[in-house]
């Protein structure tokens, strides 16, 4: 099979493209199926890109603007207490610019990766790109959704370089602990390969926090970025921290495949890292939207095994209401005009009897979104 047929649309793309036909023809939807922040970008950061427009917008260098590389470097001091050189802080469009960079440099074709199912789907694609292969191992509520060290040593074959975390997941939201991180790190150099933590949640969380893998394992990669806790989706800035071995080879890649990240973004994106109390207002009102659907959502008959206490999604079991949660969402588009992801999107294991819901949309669409479903429920 050629590359290009292995690469899977992503699905809630098509029930997005259905809900705006919808709402072209002037129904309103509730858009609990969007991962993306429904919040403004912070001030301070559309104030720095409106001044920096009248510099020139030249390429930075291909691993990123060194004044963002220095600001991230005295960020992660400060947030997670580790030291880590700006040099190893290699600066992507977004965190998929990292992904792609990173599969590029560390896999090579028949190679393999570890990932949760469910877990983000394009994950699998990036790994498929650079012709390697996803290995999506099954995970469920007795590990919080997330590899663990056993499984890590279960299903590493010869071929295997990295096993993936996202921490807090997409689309359980569970967060990670500490001395998991550390033994899932530890689990990956036993057998030569690297851990690669996904920390674009990282920040909201809520009555927790999640740890980074560089505070267990100074080897970890850790892609991050400022898309979601900093709601600067389309403004594309990401970075993978990696290895000083690595730092050459993934040069290299950047130059090629992207050149640089934005640039006007790179310099704005300073700014962003000073915004905490902008962010912490964004921080709050997710968690208030989170309260209100775990305290809803039991209700109607959706079960929330493991509750989550990070990013801005809710995985539900739904096998109370459907054995097909893909029919079940788009009847509820069609008939309650409400959003929702099915499970199909995030792997194939048990992906029937579960969806996912995002709370990155208003508290009152999302009261009526579970008025309406209870609605839908009744009929
Ligand atoms: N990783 C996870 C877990 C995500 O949920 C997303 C977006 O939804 C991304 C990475 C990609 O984000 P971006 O490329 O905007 O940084």
């Amino acid at each position: 099979m050629r590359t290009i047929d292995k690469i899977e649309p992503f699905r809630v793309m098509q029930l997005l493209e259905r809900a705006k036909e919808l709402e072209a023809k002037g129904k309103k939807i509730i858009h609990m199926e969007i991962g993306e922040p429904d919040f403004h970008t912070p001030e301070s950061v559309r104030n720095a890109a409106k001044k920096l427009l009248d510099n020139d917008q030249f390429y930075t260098p291909s691993t990123g603007a060194p004044e963002l590389q220095k600001a991230l470097a005295t960020w992660y001091k400060q947030e997670y207490h580790v030291n880590i050189a700006p040099e190893r802080i290699l600066i992507t469009p977004g965190t998929s610019g990292a992904f792609n960079m990173l599969y590029a440099v560390l896999i090579d074709a028949g190679e393999s990766v570890l990932l949760p199912d469910p877990g983000y789907p394009c994950q699998r694609n990036f790994i498929r790109l650079a012709g390697g292969e996803p290995l999506n191992i099954p995970v469920g509520p007795d590990t919080r959704y997330h590899l663990d060290a056993a499984l890590i040593d279960k299903h590493w074959q010869a071929q295997t370089r990295a096993a993936v975390v996202i921490n807090p997941s997409n689309p359980t939201g569970t967060v990670l602990a500490r001395e998991s991180i550390a033994e899932l790190a530890a689990a990956c150099h036993t057998h030569n390969g690297y851990l690669i933590s996904d920390e674009i949640y990282h920040g909201l969380t809520y009555g927790t926090s999640a740890a980074c893998a560089l505070e267990v394992d100074d080897r970890a990669i850790v892609i991050n970025g400022f898309s979601k806790r900093w709601a600067m989706t389309g403004w594309r800035v990401g970075w993978a921290i990696v290895p000083e071995e690595l730092i050459e080879p993934c040069r290299r890649v950047m130059q090629n495949i992207f050149i640089a990240a934005p640039t006007l973004s790179q310099y704005a994106a300073i700014e962003a890292l000073k915004a905490t109390d902008t962010i912490e207002l964004m921080r709050s009102a997710y968690d208030e939207r989170r309260q209100y659907l775990l305290s809803e959502l039991p209700k109607l008959g959706f079960d929330i095994v493991v509750e989550p206490q990070g990013a801005f999604y809710i995985y539900a079991n739904v096998s109370k209401l459907t054995a097909d949660s893909k029919s079940f969402c788009w009847s509820l588009l069609e008939q309650a005009g409400v959003a929702i992801t099915p499970g199909e999107d995030f792997g194939v294991y048990q992906s029937n009897t579960h969806l996912r819901f995002s709370y990155a949309t208003r508290l009152d669409d999302i009261r009526e979104g579970i008025a309406r479903i209870a609605a839908f429920l009744n009929k």
